[in-house]
């Protein structure tokens, strides 16, 4: 197996800003190490202002592919040849292949939280979901489980500027999924506590108790938890929320936003590889929880 950088060695990166915290070029690189594949993953700080000419710049040296963080993930879809179904309707690329000198816009963004609810032994296919939060991360979810055949999810977002828009993409998901899609006031608690008794799961795709936040929970009232509810927190630091610690005290099953990391992940690296991420030998070196 060839560890070295060679002549042939093929880019592909992670364009950010900040991206120097990024566990990204660890998981990828020892992915490209064990497969043997001539690959390397690097991190480059760009931001909205230097896109445009990045991108042209990679594309001209010939970058096999790249990742997105916020806001990028939506700056980039002008620049786009193409775009696959699913990140068309989610508005957002977190990951982009080149091909023959055209740029395709994908995401895996839902796709690595459906593989993490799967991983974590749990089936949600035919159920209603509760979603808190509607940013680039929420509304990923949404289509993908929408697309993957969740029944119905209950979307709660704060009235605020973007509700209009966000109302907009649920009817949208809706019309174009067989999904049924509501957006509901973040702030209303019973109509929280009813949709929480109505779901087999509950997702919190905002960023309340992230760090260094970490004594805030997105859910007014533990006791709305029961004892069957599937609890998840997309939030990866703190490894357990204080969302999570409730749901833990309240008997839920429950589970954190590292394996959605390391399958959003997984999924750009066959896009890039066609290979599959030896995931096991990653999460043991980088994801423990
Ligand atoms: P984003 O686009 O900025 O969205 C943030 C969301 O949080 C918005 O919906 C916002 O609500 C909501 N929010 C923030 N503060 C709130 C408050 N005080 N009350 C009610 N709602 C509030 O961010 P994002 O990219 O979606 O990321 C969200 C979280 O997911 C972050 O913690 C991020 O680290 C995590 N994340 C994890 C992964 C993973 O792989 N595990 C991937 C991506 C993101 P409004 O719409 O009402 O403004």
């Amino acid at each position: 197996m060839n560890y070295e950088i060679t002549g042939n060695t093929k880019l592909t990166a992670l364009l950010g800003s900040p991206v120097s915290h990024s566990i990204s070029p660890q998981m990828h690189n020892e992915a490209f190490r064990q497969l043997g594949l001539d690959y390397v993953y690097l991190a480059f700080d760009v931001t909205p202002d230097t896109l445009k000419d990045a991108v042209s710049g990679f594309k001209a040296a010939g970058i096999c592919g790249f990742n997105l963080t916020m806001p990028l993930k939506v700056h980039i879809l002008p620049l786009l040849d193409e775009i696959t179904p699913a990140a068309r309707l989610a508005g957002a690329v977190n990951t982009v292949t080149v091909k023959n000198g055209r740029l395709i816009g994908h995401t895996t963004d839902g796709n690595g939280y459906m593989r993490s609810v799967s991983d974590a032994g749990y089936n949600i296919i035919g159920k209603k979901m509760t979603l808190l939060g509607s940013g680039g991360a929420a509304t990923a979810i949404c289509v993908q489980a929408a697309l993957d055949g969740v029944s119905s999810i209950d979307m709660f977002k704060r009235k605020n500027a973007s509700w209009d828009k966000t109302l907009a993409f649920c009817k949208r998901i809706s019309s174009e999924t067989s999904c049924n899609i509501r957006l509901l006031d973040f702030n209303d608690c019973a109509l929280l506590a009813e949709s929480i008794s109505e779901s087999a799961i509950l997702t919190n795709a905002t960023s309340i108790g992230m760090a260094p936040d970490v004594d805030a929970s997105p859910i007014p009232d533990p006791s709305i938890l029961r004892q069957d509810l599937i609890v998840s927190d997309i939030i990866y630091n703190p490894r357990e929320t204080l969302l999570l610690k409730q749901a833990k005290k309240r008997g839920c099953p429950c589970f954190n936003g590292l394996y959605m990391l390391l399958y959003q992940g997984a999924a750009a690296f066959t896009c890039w590889t066609g290979a599959e991420m030896p995931v096991d030998v990653i999460k043991k070196k980088y994801f423990s929880n």
